[in-house]
């Protein structure tokens, strides 16, 4: 029953194939957001009973209309949300490949072709990144709060060694790290998750355009220090989630080498922009930190999760995880890393084939103008806005743009701007958000995540934007 017969597999394969198609090529003319029944949608699922299993096609057929009226496209051109990527086709393929191969990647002896094609993009994308040849490391991980959580855990070990065996009672007091309030959330959980509590997380100021004040931070530092906490790093977020600015790295860089803290890139959306070289320089200062976060399910479009963990400390994610057990194989004799001796997870997905098959197709150069022409619908959208009479409040180079109503400057109000947002979503034909910019200044928020949103698609959203405006009131 598990297998099913050659010809079931031949129908059920013409068909999968058919409704990824189809949902390729029409996904832009449906609604970008479902209306949802919580209770009707429960009962549809319930309506699969177990006990009288399906016909292989009739579940296919079941499932596709399913997630074709409940989810957020977010492959759809006018979809402007959180960094999800419209799934780049040879990603699509990889992971329907990887799927049926189902390489077990905890041992490397078991797959060295995957494990081996994971550290040639890691080498490769760390080299991109600025970090030597001879010392970057890192692996694929399910996605970017993993990578952040890795990057705690490598900063903890290397700065308590203690650390590893004793956790975090082993310290002589409450270690500390620093993040800017605009920095991603997923921070303060993997604070959680390494025992040392969220409050070890320590908001740094923001400066006029929500960007860490890297000034701020000499003095916090002396603060906790003189108070017997611990500071052991600093987190700097290139590509903040709400603005899409970058912290001056290159600042930052300079008061954690002379403070002795290991330095985080959370690159998991801007680190993209290492990748255009007239991009490059918002990223510029990088290539000094200890670790970095990135994420390939974010601006190179390879479907979720492929988050990825640099570190140019080789040999330390082996002192963070290796235990040592009897039953797992080890390659004897070979220069090759273990995954499950180097990162947080056992079994693991070959989630690098999704990029390393986009990339091959697509090449750096593919790349480049597919981050290029979003780049240039941010630059179009904010262009758009202004003729439009929206004022644009955040400043960045990338296509994240935070707005506000200029023609009634008194009702930016947030619960305003939502019914703005609620009422473009409602209708359909647009996904957009609202945020709070270092908490105080509420914003409409639309980015720009996919490589085929045009310039019509830009200018309709401007044109809901307006019909949506006009009927809210104050
Ligand atoms: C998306 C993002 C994360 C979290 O990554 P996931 O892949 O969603 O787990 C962390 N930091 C930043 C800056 C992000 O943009």
């Amino acid at each position: 029953m598990l297998s099913l017969t050659q010809t079931e597999r031949d129908g059920l394969w013409r068909e999968m194939i058919e409704a990824i198609e189809e949902y390729i090529v029409s996904v832009k003319s449906h609604r970008v957001a479902p209306k949802v029944d919580v209770d009707a949608l429960r009962r549809k699922i319930a309506e699969v009973d177990f006990e009288r299993p399906m016909v292989p096609r009739a579940a296919l057929r079941w499932v596709t209309g399913l997630m074709w009226n409940h989810q957020v496209h977010t492959p759809h051109p006018r979809y402007y949300g959180l960094f999800n990527p419209n799934p780049a086709t040879m990603g699509i393929a990889a992971d329907a490949l990887v799927a049926a191969f189902n390489p077990q990647m905890a041992a490397w002896g078991h797959n060295p072709a995957a494990c081996e094609i994971e550290r040639y993009l890691v080498a490769l994308l760390g080299e991109k990144f600025g970090y030597p040849r001879e010392s970057v490391t890192g692996s694929f991980t399910t996605a970017g709060a993993e990578a952040n959580h890795t990057a705690l855990l490598c900063a903890l070990v290397h700065a308590f060694p203690a650390y590893r065996t004793g956790g975090a009672r082993a310290l002589d007091g409450p270690p500390v790290l620093y993040a800017s309030s605009e920095s991603h959330h997923s921070v303060v959980k993997a604070a959680r998750l390494c025992g040392i509590g969220g409050d070890a997380v320590v908001d740094v100021p923001l400066d006029a355009e929500y960007k860490m004040d890297p000034a701020a931070l000499p003095p916090l530092i002396e603060r906790d220090r003189s108070q017997g906490r611990l500071p052991f790093m600093v987190v700097a977020t290139l590509g903040t989630t709400s603005a899409g600015v970058m912290d001056p790295i290159d600042r930052i860089a300079d008061v954690a080498g002379r403070e002795g803290l290991w330095l985080h890139a959370d690159a998991a959306w801007g680190g993209a922009a290492a990748l255009v070289p007239e991009l490059a320089p918002c990223v510029e200062g990088i290539a000094r930190s200890d670790s970095i976060t990135f994420d390939a399910h974010k601006f190179l479009s390879v479907p979720m999760g492929a988050g990825m963990f640099f570190t140019r400390h080789r040999g330390l994610p082996e002192r963070v995880f290796a235990v040592d057990t009897g039953y797992m194989p080890l390659t004897r004799g070979e220069p090759v890393e273990e995954p499950h001796r180097t990162t947080m997870q056992w079994s693991r997905r070959f989630a690098g084939l999704k990029l390393f098959m986009s990339l091959a197709v697509a090449g750096w150069k593919g790349y480049e103008e597919a981050i290029r022409h979003q780049t240039a619908m941010g630059d179009l959208l904010r262009e758009r806005l202004r003729a439009a009479d929206w004022q644009v409040v955040n400043r960045t180079p990338l296509p994240t743009v935070c707005f506000s109503d200029a023609r009634d400057p008194g009702g930016n109000g947030l619960e305003r701007l939502r019914c703005i947002s609620d009422a473009v979503i409602a209708s359909g034909r647009a996904w957009i958000s609202t945020t709070t910019l270092g908490g105080r200044v509420p914003a409409i928020r639309a980015c720009v995540t996919n490589y085929a949103t045009s310039a019509d698609d830009i200018g309709a959203l401007v044109a809901d934007l307006d019909a949506a405006r006009a009927g809210v009131s104050r």
